[in-house]
């Protein structure tokens, strides 16, 4: 059996290290190139979201390679996701693909649920390998998301942008190919020591809360990679979503570490109550958070057409308002321009930038007529 999934963001290190544990042939798909959306827009209903679009690319390509077993995530309603899966496997059967899907159906928190179908992947390994598997993925993610939310600081903050990127890059393929915790560990570790060690600079640094559907936000091939550009104008991002805390939340039921999103979701019902689909409410509950923490600004992105964040984004004007934070929607599809992306958020950051130094000079100001 040789397996490929679809690529998001960098749950790929995490997927392979699982998938090689159960003892499967893994053929990942290439990384998402033009050639990738173009596949994928060709072959998919025009309508559909991007991230179908690009699942679509990422299958073909693998096929091409020789991988015979797609393994894709399952889900329901409300919005389309409930069908990608099944929409998915349809269409690549109609172009005479010969394969097998396997859809891995999140079980409501039920861990013994999804540990059962991990197993089933894993023919030729018992119960303990298969655990042994699932909690090296696991340590694999953290490392990752260890390196990720580093990047996210110091980006913004060194010098050498370009060099920051660079070690942040190496580090992740040295993770990926670290073959067990020892490996991880020192790679972890050598790749934050040299991201410490890159002269800052010491202008001001603006927080920005990116929140939004999952996959645009995961995935930065479907978003121009719009957290590192804005790193590199100055601005701290702070993602609503890292993929440990979705498995812990949606699959593990809490059952890892400590979940905040009932604080999440806490926060969003003054505004949006009740389930919309995807991470609609989710986006509500965060942009309510970050402006309680004094972020500078808020940047939704998702895309187009995509049902659950249309509707946060149509409560989003309301939050601004009353909670006191900017906030700016960005939506991708096939047709999204890099120019006119990254003119918008130059705009915004300058907007942010120029709010924050009027914010900082009344502030310093303020002695002097209470003097008077
Ligand atoms: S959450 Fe949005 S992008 Fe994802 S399947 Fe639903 S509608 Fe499409």
């Amino acid at each position: 059996m040789k397996v490929t999934f679809p690529h998001m963001g960098n749950a790929h290190i995490p997927i392979k290290a699982l998938l090689k544990g159960l003892k499967l042939d893994v053929i990942p798909p290439p990384p998402i190139s033009k050639k990738t959306m173009e596949l994928g827009v060709k072959y998919s209903p025009e309508f559909a979201c991007l991230p179908l679009k690009v699942n679509m690319g990422n299958f073909i390509e693998a096929i091409e390679a020789g991988a015979d077993t797609i393994v894709m995530a399952g889900g329901w309603g409300p919005c389309r996701f409930g069908y990608y899966a099944q929409v998915e496997r349809d269409i690549l059967k109609n172009l005479n693909y010969d394969f097998r899907m396997v859809i891995l159906e999140a079980p409501d928190s039920q861990v013994s649920e999804l540990l059962k179908q991990i197993k089933a992947l894993g023919e030729n390994v018992g119960l303990w390998e298969a655990w042994k598997a699932i909690k090296f993925a696991w340590y694999k993610l953290n490392a990752v998301e260890t390196l990720e939310k580093q990047f996210e600081y110091f980006l913004p903050r060194a010098i050498n942008k370009d060099e920051v990127e660079r070690i942040f890059d190496k580090g992740l393929e040295n993770i990926d190919l670290a073959n067990d915790r020892k490996e991880v560990n020192n790679f972890t570790r050598i790749t934050l020591k040299k991201m410490q060690e890159q002269p800052c600079h010491n202008q001001p640094i603006l927080r920005i809360g990116l929140v939004g559907e999952i996959y645009t936000i995961l995935e930065p091939a479907t978003n121009y990679n719009v957290a590192r550009y804005m790193g590199r104008l100055n601005a701290e991002v702070t993602r609503s979503i890292y993929m440990s805390d979705w498995v812990n939340d949606h699959l593990l039921g809490g059952w890892i570490k400590k979940s905040r999103h009932g604080e999440i979701i806490n926060c969003a019902s003054p505004y949006l109550n009740y389930w919309v689909g995807g991470h609609g409410r989710e986006t509500v509950g965060y942009t309510v958070d970050f402006a309680r923490k004094q972020y500078d600004g808020v940047v939704q992105i998702g895309p187009l057409t995509c049902m659950p964040e249309i509707v946060a984004q149509s409560v989003l004007g309301k939050v601004s308002e009353r909670e006191g934070i900017p906030c700016m929607t960005m939506y991708f599809d096939e047709h999204s321009g890099q120019t006119g992306i990254y003119t918008r958020l130059e705009a915004f950051i300058d907007m942010l930038q120029r709010q924050s130094y009027l914010q900082s000079s009344v502030r310093r100001e303020e002695p002097i007529i209470a003097g008077i």
